[in-house]
C-alpha cells in the first residue's frame, strides 16, 4: 500500500495556517466522502489521466478534479493556446479578443444559447442564472431539487446550515427529481410567484444511486414552465460536455433558458459561462454582475482549445466507449467476487455502490483499498472519465479492483462464503 508521509506532514502545516487544512468536501474529515486514512492529501504533479501526490504516488484519476480534467491534466493543446495567449496578456483593464470569439463558439455549439457570458466558478453563473429569472420575471420564488448541489451562495444552502440567515433560503421551494406533481402542486399554490425552477440534468446526489430523467421528464417540466412564465435554468456545471457537446438539455431533448456551464469548460482552466435565449438578454444586461477575474482572456483561450478538441475528438462519444467499458468492467469483476456492485447515473460520469451492504462499510473499505494500491476513487460522489484514459489504464483499474475485493474479503471472513 502506498505511503503518505509527505501528505501528513503538509497537512499538519497547513492545519496551523488554514481552515480545517484542505476545506470543502475534500477535507480528510472521519465520515466525509473520503477515508481519510487511504487517501494522499496534496499532489505534486498531474498529466493525462494520472496525478502524482507528494509522497512520489501515482495514481490514475478518476476524479479529474470534481469534473475540469476532461481531455486529460495538461492537455498539450489547451496549454498551448494558453502559453500564446499569456504571451501576450491575462488580467487587463479591457477584455481581449478571445472573450467575443469564446462566446462566438459557445453560442454556436451550445444548442439552447443565443448568448455567452463568463465568470469564475459554477457558483458565479448558477447564482447569476437566478438573478437573471428574477430580474425577467419580476417574481422572487425559486424551485430547486431536494439533494441537489448549485454551490456555495447562501441561496444554495438550508436551514441550520452554518452561516445562513433563514431569510436568505426563504424563497426556495423544493421538489423531489423526476416528481412532476409537485411542481405542478407549487405552481397553484404560489400563483404568479415563481421564477425559476433550477437542476441538474439528472439527479447527481452524494450517498445515493445517481437517477437520469423518466421518459417525458424534461418535456414536462419545459411545457409547464413555459405555460407558466418560469425561467427554466439547466445546472450543466458538472455534466456540461460530458454528455453533448451541444448541451446536455440538447442530450435530453428540451431546451433550456439559461445554461450553466463551468468544471470541463477549459480543461483546467479558470472560467465558467452562462448561456441564455434572446428573450432573457436585456434581463442578464439589466443585472449588475462581475469580478475582479472574469476578463482574463487565458482561460478564455484554454477554452477555446478545449472545445475545439472536444469536438475533434467526438468527445462524449469516447467518454460513453471507456466508461461504458470500464463500469462493466468493475461490475463483472465484483460478481466474480459475489458482490453486488451497482452502476448508475450517465457512464461518463458514474456512480457506483457495492449493494450488498447497506452500512456502506464494505464500500468505502474497497474504495480505500482500490486508493491505497493506486487508483483514485471517492466514496459517495460520482467518478468522472476523461478522454487520456487509456485501454491499459481501464485494464490496470480492473487489476487493482479485483485485488481489493480479495482483501476487503480478507477483512470479512463472513464474506468467504460468496463466491
Ligand atoms: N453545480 C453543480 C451541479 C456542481 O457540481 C457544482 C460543483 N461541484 C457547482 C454547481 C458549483 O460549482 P463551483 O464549485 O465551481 O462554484
Amino acid at each position: 500500500p502506498n505511503k503518505y508521509t509527505n501528505s501528513r506532514l503538509l497537512f499538519e502545516r497547513a492545519m496551523k495556517v488554514i481552515p480545517a487544512g484542505v476545506y470543502g468536501h475534500l477535507g480528510p474529515v472521519e465520515g466525509s466522502m473520503i477515508p481519510p486514512s487511504a487517501f494522499p492529501f496534496f499532489a505534486r504533479e498531474a498529466k493525462g489521466a494520472y496525478f502524482w501526490d507528494v509522497d512520489g504516488n501515482r495514481f490514475i484519476d478518476y476524479m479529474c478534479a470534481y469534473g475540469p480534467n476532461i481531455l486529460g491534466y495538461r492537455d498539450d493543446d489547451v496549454d498551448q493556446a494558453a502559453r500564446a495567449q499569456g504571451e501576450l496578456g491575462d488580467c487587463v483593464t479591457l477584455p481581449s479578443v478571445k472573450m467575443v470569439e469564446f462566446a462566438e463558439q459557445l453560442v454556436a455549439t451550445v444548442h439552447s444559447a443565443d448568448w455567452a457570458f463568463f465568470a469564475k466558478n459554477g457558483g458565479d453563473v448558477t447564482s447569476f442564472a437566478l438573478m437573471i429569472a428574477r430580474a425577467a420575471t419580476g417574481r422572487n420564488k425559486a424551485v430547486l431539487v431536494n439533494k441537489g448541489y448549485h454551490g456555495v451562495a447562501a441561496w444554495t444552502k438550508l436551514a441550520g446550515n452554518s452561516g445562513i440567515a433563514p431569510e436568505e433560503i426563504a424563497n426556495n421551494l423544493y421538489v423531489d427529481w423526476n416528481n412532476i406533481g409537485q411542481l405542478e402542486a407549487l405552481i397553484s399554490a404560489y400563483p404568479g410567484q415563481i421564477a425559476c425552477f433550477i437542476a441538474s440534468p439528472y439527479f447527481q446526489g452524494n450517498f445515493v444511486d445517481n437517477q437520469l430523467p423518466e421518459q417525458e421528464y424534461w418535456q414536462k417540466v419545459r411545457s409547464l414552465c413555459t405555460k407558466h412564465g418560469i425561467v427554466l435554468i439547466i445546472d450543466d456545471v458538472r455534466c456540461g460536455f460530458r454528455l453533448d457537446l451541444a448541451g446536455s438539455d440538447h442530450h435530453y431533448g428540451f431546451e433550456a433558458d439559461l445554461i450553466c456551464f463551468c468544471k470541463a469548460l477549459a480543461n483546467g482552466y479558470n472560467v465558467s459561462a452562462l448561456c441564455g435565449k434572446d428573450e432573457l438578454k436585456s434581463a442578464a444586461s439589466s443585472v449588475f454582475y462581475t469580478g475582479s477575474y472574469w476578463f482574463s482572456a487565458v482561460p478564455f483561450a484554454a477554452g477555446i482549445a478545449t472545445l475545439n478538441k472536444l469536438k475533434a475528438i467526438q468527445a462524449p462519444q469516447r467518454l460513453q466507449e471507456l466508461g461504458s467499458r470500464l463500469t462493466s468492467g468493475l461490475a463483472g469483476v465484483a460478481a466474480g467476487h459475489g458482490i453486488d456492485l451497482r452502476i448508475s447515473g450517465e457512464l461518463p460520469m458514474w456512480y457506483m455502490r457495492i449493494a450488498n451492504d447497506p452500512s456502506q462499510v464494505l464500500h468505502q473499505e474497497w474504495i480505500a483499498a482500490c486508493v491505497q494500491r493506486g487508483v483514485f476513487f471517492t466514496n459517495h460522489h460520482n467518478h468522472f472519465i476523461n478522454a487520456a484514459l487509456t485501454e491499459e489504464d481501464i485494464a490496470f483499474t480492473l487489476e487493482v479492483a479485483d485485488d481489493a475485493f480479495r482483501a476487503v474479503k480478507k477483512m470479512h471472513p463472513e464474506l468467504e462464503g460468496v463466491s
